[in-house]
């Protein structure tokens, strides 16, 4: 095995990665004493243990100080956001029920009538009626005509 400049750098990056002897041996094509006895001429630093390896290799330290923000900052989103909405509020009055705010279609009196006229309550929600009239409007209809007759 002769030793060029270009296997003494590799060996020297293999050891620094940490591969085992037996693997640099491979890599560099030669056995594993003879990478043993290169590291140990070119005074490698010793090979920890793999487990000690595993163990002590931390990733990078961790900044112990907490990020601090310099300078002004802008406000919260919330607190920015919480002026003009309170007061668009009372401009829109909530349906009592729900954004479906059709009017009862029930017919009240006789149609022709001046007295006739729609229910006009909040109907149900995917109802033409509202609840009490949405009650009666889906009552089998053969009782309800009895009950007229
Ligand atoms: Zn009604």
């Amino acid at each position: 095995m002769e030793w060029t400049d270009e296997a003494i750098a590799r060996l020297r990056t293999l050891w620094a990665e940490g591969l085992s002897t037996s693997e640099i041996g491979r890599r560099l094509n030669i056995s594993k004493n003879a990478v043993v006895g290169k590291a140990h001429r070119l005074s490698l630093s010793p090979r920890p243990s793999p487990i000690r390896r595993v163990a002590g290799e931390s990733p990078l330290p961790r900044p112990v100080a907490p990020r601090r923000v310099l300078g002004a900052t802008l406000p919260p989103l919330s607190t920015a956001m919480a002026g003009p909405m309170p007061s668009l509020r009372p401009l829109m009055p909530a349906p009592k029920y729900s954004h479906r705010a059709t009017p009862c279609c029930w017919p009240i009196g006789e149609p022709g009538k001046p007295s006739f006229h729609f229910c006009n309550e909040t109907a149900a929600t995917g109802k033409p009626y509202c609840e009490e009239h949405a009650a009666l409007a889906y009552v089998r209809v053969r009782d309800r005509r009895e009950d007229v007759a």
